[in-house]
């Protein structure tokens, strides 16, 4: 039994050798697949369980392939680009209160402006196009 099993351990650990493995975005992708798929045992039969559970089993396999991709520098640039979105996306939900958003309608770049002075023009950092909004 103990050779069997450290036997299994060596084929796992040379089947995952060269691999992704486990990062964050598999972790996110498979437990927003479970998520789903506990939502799915919950609601009515119909459009929205097949809808819910084609994207559930579509994260799973996503994550599964990310964890056994051996293209590894592919999927540690996309994880990077994923945890960089996900900062953007915590510092602006901590400045919400303080801060708007908006988007330069030229150049698409993120502007941030204090909240709370009525109607303001704001020029973009960028490309300095100009535009009125409220603050
Ligand atoms: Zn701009």
């Amino acid at each position: 039994m103990r050779n069997f099993l450290s036997g299994l351990v060596g084929k796992i650990r040379s089947f995952l050798y060269g691999r992704n493995g486990f990062d964050d975005l598999a972790k996110h992708s498979l437990i927003a697949a479970l998520v789903l798929c506990i939502i799915c045992g919950f609601i009515p039969r119909g459009i929205f369980q097949i809808v819910f559970s084609a994207i559930s089993w579509a994260l799973l396999i996503y994550s599964y392939y990310r964890i056994l991709s051996k293209d590894i520098y592919k999927r540690v640039a996309e994880n990077k680009k994923y945890i960089g979105e996900i900062n953007i996306f915590k510092a602006r939900w901590q400045q919400r209160k303080t801060h708007r958003f908006y988007r330069c309608p030229k150049c698409k770049t993120w502007l941030r402006v204090p909240k709370g002075r009525g109607k303001i023009t704001i020029t973009c950092v960028k490309c300095t196009t100009k535009f009125d909004k409220r603050s």
